[in-house]
């Protein structure tokens, strides 16, 4: 029998979306006709916008003629979508990247895990605590975790702390790590690394020769002015880090799939015979694990960036954020300890009254009928906090904030 990668073994259930899902069945197969207001959603949910589906159909059509078909696209994309990606997220802010240093995919979430391929095992990670469970898990599967301790950490892991006290900012190990990840806008907890806070994590990756993986997947949510929307803002960040970027919440791409990641040509790794160049390793990894992002995608991705485009994607981002600031302001008139929602779609909360994150789950269901996120789900240090989404429509916003309003916790 064919052996398997035994590292899956080590893997915990998928617990924390099955049983949020069961304990919502549950309540309404108890209550039939409460009217429950999800603020877990962790997806889009306005359509997309008028530019992308007229290159869509438009690109639909071309193929379906033998002059304009397209066959298999460039292992790294088309030029025209890394033309448009290179001049608005980055010259047109000052920013090198060079064409060869972007590489179109279907999505940060595989782009996040397939990096881990080219990375070598014995490397130690240092991983944000409480942060996208992502990075966890594609890191045990390639055997990088240890095992799971009874305090919910992996014994191989370096969990970078990241305290309410300090905003959820990620604070300095003591523990050096090879690989940094860092998510900024942070999902869960909605805060943002201002430069100052960034140029510390790139100072300390160049000091001690650790790369450095982060993941812009909300930089489109980012409002306070100095705060970087692309780790290259900083300086000596081409030294040393990977940046990956999503369509999804950007351009509400979750169901079309399109990303991007940018390997700059001075990273250098590794090997027994010395050293190599990342952003060749990646081309290589890409050129034969992955065979493009389709035509079609891409051409919608291009219109994003067309001045209607923007102004149409401006707007679906700016309705997230209407309800993420009546989310976060409700909450705090409320009198409820709240984090984030300013610069993030997601809006952190300290459970009141010491109870544990499903506690609070339980009661917001019963008695409030508004579902959110538990804040363990994302890490040992997410117990006691609770995450609420913005993607949900305004109008059941206002009405979930109504209800919390009037809670007598
Ligand atoms: N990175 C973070 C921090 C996320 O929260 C998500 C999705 O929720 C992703 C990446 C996945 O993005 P994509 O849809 O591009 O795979």
């Amino acid at each position: 029998m064919v052996q398997v990668n035994d590292n899956y073994r080590k893997l915990p259930q998928n617990y924390l979306f099955s049983e949020v899902a069961r304990r919502v069945r549950s309540y309404r197969e108890a209550n039939p006709d409460a009217d429950i207001i999800s603020l877990g959603i962790g997806d889009v949910t306005r359509p997309l916008c008028n530019s992308v589906i007229e290159a869509m159909s438009a690109a639909v059509a071309e193929m379906g003629r033998a002059e304009t078909f397209r066959g298999y696209a460039p292992d790294r994309g088309y030029d025209f979508l890394i033309d448009a990606i290179r001049t608005n997220d980055y010259l047109s802010r000052g920013i090198r990247v060079d064409s060869d240093e972007i590489f179109v995919n279907d999505g940060a979430k595989s782009a996040l895990g397939h990096f881990c391929d080219i990375l070598g095992g014995n490397n130690k990670v240092g991983i944000c605590d409480p942060v996208y469970p992502v990075y966890i898990d594609t890191n045990v599967m390639d055997g990088r975790g240890g095992v799971l301790t009874s305090d919910g950490k992996w014994s191989d892991i370096v969990y970078i702390d990241s305290p309410a006290e300090n905003g959820f900012i990620p604070q300095i190990p003591l523990q050096v790590p090879d690989i940094i990840y860092i998510c900024s806008p942070n999902n869960p907890t909605g805060t943002a690394l201002n430069g100052s806070q960034l140029k510390a994590w790139v100072d300390y990756a160049a000091e001690h020769g650790s790369l450095i993986l982060f993941d812009a997947a909300y930089e489109a949510f980012v409002r306070t002015p100095g705060v970087p929307r692309s780790i290259y803002e900083i300086e000596g960040a081409r030294n040393v880090a990977v940046e990956f970027r999503s369509f999804s919440k950007t351009a509400g791409f979750t169901g079309v799939r399109c990303g991007y990641t940018v390997v700059p040509k001075e990273l250098k790794g590794r090997d027994s015979e010395g050293e190599v160049s990342l952003n060749a390793l990646w081309n290589r990894h890409q050129s034969t694990k992955f065979n493009g992002t389709a035509y079609i995608v891409q051409r919608a991705a291009e219109a994003v960036y067309s001045p209607q485009g923007k102004k149409e994607t401006a707007l679906t981002v700016d309705y997230y954020m209407r309800n993420a600031d009546t989310i976060r302001k409700g909450l705090e008139f409320a009198g409820f300890t709240v984090y984030g929602g300013v610069d993030a779609p997601y809006i952190w909360l300290k459970t009141p009254c010491g109870l544990s994150s499903w506690e609070f789950f339980d009661r917001l269901l019963d008695e409030c009928r508004v579902v959110g996120t538990p804040g363990v789900g994302f890490g040992p240090s997410g117990e006691g906090y609770f995450r609420l989404t913005a993607f949900g429509d305004y109008d059941n916003v206002c009405r979930a904030v109504e209800r919390i309003k009037e809670w007598k916790i």
